[in-house]
């Protein structure tokens, strides 16, 4: 829904459309159980920015009007932390890139 490529549902995040205080909301549904039309994104900041700028959602979700997608902008700060997260080890040091993981001395 954000770029558009296949993927399977493991990586993916559903969203559905609430009817909440202020008008409709696109809540996250991490569960996949709310009933009723789902939107999937991958977990990938980039990929909720870009279908928030797109207004995919509305579409996806088949509203008649504008919906609130401050939630879907708030889940994905979640994600680009968790992605961080990868990339360090417990200790908080960054992890070598894979090709950087071969020693080479000066
Ligand atoms: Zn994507």
């Amino acid at each position: 829904m954000g770029c558009r490529r296949p993927a399977p549902r493991s990586v993916l995040a559903r969203f559905v459309l609430a009817e909440v205080e202020g008008g409709p909301q696109v809540v996250p549904d991490p569960g996949a159980r709310l009933p009723g039309r789902g939107a999937w994104l991958h977990r990938d900041p980039g990929c909720a920015g870009l279908a928030v700028r797109r207004k995919a959602f509305a579409r996806a979700l088949r509203a008649t009007g504008p919906v609130g997608t401050d939630l879907v902008t708030a889940t994905a700060r979640t994600w680009a932390v968790e992605q961080v997260r990868t990339e360090h080890d417990d200790k908080g040091r960054p992890r070598p890139a894979p090709r950087d993981r071969k020693r080479v001395d000066e």
